[in-house]
């Protein structure tokens, strides 16, 4: 990595500063037709390399441009050239000519960015820090959690059936968060697990509930039905708050080494894919309220990006 080119600073010919350029952008050379052979006009006008009699080696078609910060002075890198080759070659013809009575074409090369800027710098920690937490989401099933959800919130589902199925979720993670997974009833898991003191009362209604379906013969009414959801969705933003907390955000993102990235920007993208993304995926009607806003200051984001 270290040793990457693409990742050295630019030295400026001109003032000697070493810089990180800000951006490149791409700009097409148009020659003049008529002066030289270096002048000529390469393409669309073909009749303008006709001209000449014996035609350029290398045409510099596109450079890459950046600046100095410094002191202004404005760098070109090769972008892509148009070589003189043999006809017999493979490539993507530009354009055929005879020569003497040899037949040649340009085929075309191009080169990437010579040097990475500030928003390929910017891209590559973001794909770092959501890559890592859509691990970490990966971590509590949140697939599993969003069709449990949509099962409460959308697609009504029997929310009898949805309960039982948060069960088996809230089991299974209760078993894989034990260190001695003996055979206890849920009732003494949700006692023994670290959840905070509110959702462990909220699972304990709702397995109340649930005993008094199974033994006997309750129908869940609509006070009901609006505490399971509440619990589950508590249980949901546990998982995501205490997983996402282990990833340490705020302090990787003061860790950026300053200058090169808006941090600002940063914790924005993070923003938008916990909004737009994991949004998606859980489908709880308040999402932005109960879940992203507290969670934005439990990962203790600055205050703007969840008031
Ligand atoms: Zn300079």
């Amino acid at each position: 990595m270290q040793n990457d080119p693409q990742r050295a600073k630019i030295k400026c010919p001109v003032c000697s500063k070493k810089f990180i350029p800000k951006s490149f952008h791409i700009e097409k050379l148009i020659m003049d037709t008529k002066e030289s052979i270096i002048g000529t006009r390469i393409v669309p006008e073909k009749n303008a390399l006709d001209q000449t009699e014996i035609k350029p080696m290398n045409i510099v078609r596109k450079v890459w441009v950046t600046f100095c910060p410094i002191c202004g002075y404005t760098l070109r890198f090769i972008a892509e050239i148009a070589k003189k080759e043999l006809i017999e070659k493979e490539g993507k013809s530009l354009l055929s000519f005879n020569e003497f009575g040899t037949h040649y074409f340009y085929n075309l090369y191009s080169f990437p960015k010579p040097y990475m800027d500030y928003t390929n710098y910017f891209d590559e920690t973001i794909k770092d820090i959501i890559s890592d937490i859509k691990q970490s989401l990966t971590n509590i099933h949140i697939e599993k959690l969003g069709s449990l959800s949509r099962g409460f919130y959308t697609e009504k589902v029997d929310p009898f059936k949805s309960l039982i199925r948060f069960y088996a979720n809230l089991k299974e993670y209760c078993v894989a968060s034990n260190d001695n997974p003996k055979k206890e009833d849920l009732d003494q898991k949700v006692n023994e697990s670290p959840f905070p003191d509110q959702l462990e009362d909220l699972l304990r209604e709702t397995r109340k509930l649930r005993n008094k379906v199974v033994h006997e013969s309750y129908d869940l009414n609509q006070d009901d039905i609006e505490l399971i959801k509440g619990a589950f969705k508590s249980f949901v933003y546990y998982l995501v708050s205490v997983e996402l907390t282990k990833l340490n955000l705020k302090s990787r993102i003061d860790n950026i080494e300053n200058g090169i990235i808006n941090k600002e920007n940063v914790f924005w993208a993070i923003r938008r894919f916990l909004s737009d993304e994991v949004g998606k995926i859980l489908e709880f009607p308040d999402y932005s309220n109960k879940i992203l806003n507290p969670l934005l200051e439990a990962l203790k984001f600055p205050k703007k990006f969840y008031s």
